[in-house]
């Protein structure tokens, strides 16, 4: 019997890696083999097999990123910590290395309209899916729209799984829209489901004492607080708004230049 060919190798090879599906790995092959004889098959295996691990990990990564339907691409470290000195900074690096999520813990920033709050939980969004973990995103508005349509439509039950399934739900803007009674319950159950096994991280407008405001009814209001409080860090914010600043210095900035110029 003869020895196959190198070509002949080379191309059985190249099938196997492309029926495994090791894409990354395939398309690398030809490359890693010229990289020079004085390396190992050990070696050309370990580089093989860490180019498709790469491939693989930012490819679900992306996914996840994907499905998470994180409003914007703010990171933790976009954030700009001398402008807003009510949030301290420790603490928020302490949280994005995602601690909380492995002890299903929550997270809920309490503040005015504009100081950072959606930002900051869109941060917190991104690491959870950069450490691993699965992330949605949704206002909650469009949780108790979504829910109300669920139950016409018969699927109640597949919606609760939904939303109790990634390590990680955000909920935006609590309290900026009144609550209607059933809006508060499909909140609660959401809350409810979660509890004690997946982390939410929720920003609202309304400090807590005027939870009962928000879902008319102090008695829903105090079981998804004490839901929420379990394990959970509350972040205030205060201060004025980012926006707002951001704004007053472009007018001064403005008002400035007019000023030089007409000079
Ligand atoms: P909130 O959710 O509290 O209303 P946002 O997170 O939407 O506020 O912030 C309003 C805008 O200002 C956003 O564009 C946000 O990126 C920006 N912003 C707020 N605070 C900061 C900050 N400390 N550093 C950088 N950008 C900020
Ligand atoms: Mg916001």
């Amino acid at each position: 019997m003869t020895a196959p060919s190198p070509n002949r190798t080379y191309q059985q090879l190249r099938a196997h890696l492309a029926t495994l599906k090791l894409d990354a790995a395939a398309e690398a092959l030809a490359g890693v083999l010229d990289e020079g004889d004085d390396k190992s098959h050990v070696d050309v295996l370990e580089r093989l097999l860490d180019i498709q691990v790469t491939a693989t990990t930012t490819r679900k990564r992306e996914s996840r990123r994907r499905l998470a339907g994180l409003p914007a691409d703010h990171r933790i470290d976009d954030f700009d910590f001398s402008a807003q000195p009510s949030v301290d900074e420790a603490l928020m690096r302490d949280l994005a290395t995602m601690r909380f999520v492995d002890k299903a813990g929550n997270i809920l920033f309490i503040g005015p309209p504009g100081v950072g709050k959606t930002m900051l939980a869109i941060g917190l969004g991104h690491a959870a899916i950069d450490a691993g973990h699965r992330v949605y995103y949704t206002t909650a508005a469009d949780l108790v729209a979504r829910c109300h349509k669920a139950a016409l439509e018969g699927r109640w039950a597949n919606t609760m799984r939904f939303l109790a399934a990634p390590q990680l739900l955000v909920i935006d803007e609590l309290g900026y829209l009144p609550l209607t009674g059933e809006g508060a319950a499909a909140l609660f159950q959401v809350v409810n489901r979660r509890y004690g096994h997946g982390s939410i991280v929720l920003t609202t407008n309304r400090g807590i004492s005027q939870w009962g405001e928000i879902f008319d009814d102090t008695v829903v209001a105090a079981a998804m607080l004490d839901r929420l409080m379990h394990r959970s860090v509350i972040v205030p914010i205060d201060g004025e708004s980012y926006r707002m600043r951001a704004h007053q210095q472009h007018t001064e900035d403005l008002r400035k230049a007019l000023a030089d110029n007409t000079a």
